[in-house]
């Protein structure tokens, strides 16, 4: 069975965490979730769903190792059945623009806040290659690395604008910097968005 969550729309304070694969997003929600965040990591939930033998898993399985994106349909199902969470991260979500649109009808843009990741390639891939020999995922090679970042930066644009276009706040974080001074970065966005939103209400 897959990791499903049951979707409320009460939620108080979510994060999106928009970025590169092997930019941190990961590494940053793991810290958030220490601070009573939900870590709503969609990569690791389909990757623990390709380790079992369902048709489901079997399916997912082969996209997670060609680097390729799951389909929609798959990730609506997941997304819609999703947890009534206070705080929450999304990290690996939306991933296309119909993924961007699906977010957008269902969450408040006063609730939200989208961290935009910014690094640079050359870090990327340094970083990609150190998690490659700790962690050995299939599709941390070079190759499939570099398939998987066009394929980011051909859904970026339209991303954004889909949040735009929905008045969503976006800022934006050199994630090219230190764990700390990032994760410092991080808590003082939300901290300021906790406080206009207190203000808001
Ligand atoms: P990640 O752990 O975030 O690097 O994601 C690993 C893999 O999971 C991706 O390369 C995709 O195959 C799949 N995946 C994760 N999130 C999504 C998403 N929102 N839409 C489609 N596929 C996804």
């Amino acid at each position: 069975m897959i990791y499903l969550l049951k979707l409320n729309i009460i939620l108080g304070v979510v994060i999106v965490f928009l970025g590169p694969p092997a930019s941190g997003k990961g590494t940053q929600a793991k810290l958030l979730a220490q601070n009573q965040f939900c870590h709503f990591a969609l990569g690791d939930i389909l990757r623990r769903e390709s380790q079992t033998n369902s048709e489901l898993g079997n399916t997912v399985r082969k996209y997670i190792e060609s680097g390729k994106l799951v389909p929609d349909e798959i990730i609506f199902e997941i997304f819609e059945k999703f947890t009534n969470k206070q705080k929450i991260i999304f990290d690996g979500f939306p991933r296309t623009e119909a993924q961007a649109k699906k977010f957008v009808s269902v969450l408040k843009p006063e609730d939200c806040l989208i961290i935009e990741f910014d690094v640079s390639e050359e870090q990327l891939l340094n970083r990609m290659r150190s998690r490659a020999a700790t962690e050995k995922r299939q599709d941390d090679t070079e190759e499939i690395f570099k398939n998987r970042l066009k394929d980011y930066n051909n859904h970026k644009d339209k991303i954004l604008r889909v949040f735009r276009e929905n008045q969503f706040e976006i800022q934006k974080i050199d994630g090219n910097l230190s764990l700390d001074v990032i994760a410092a970065q991080i808590m003082a966005l939300i901290k300021q968005f906790e406080q206009s939103k207190k203000v808001q209400s």
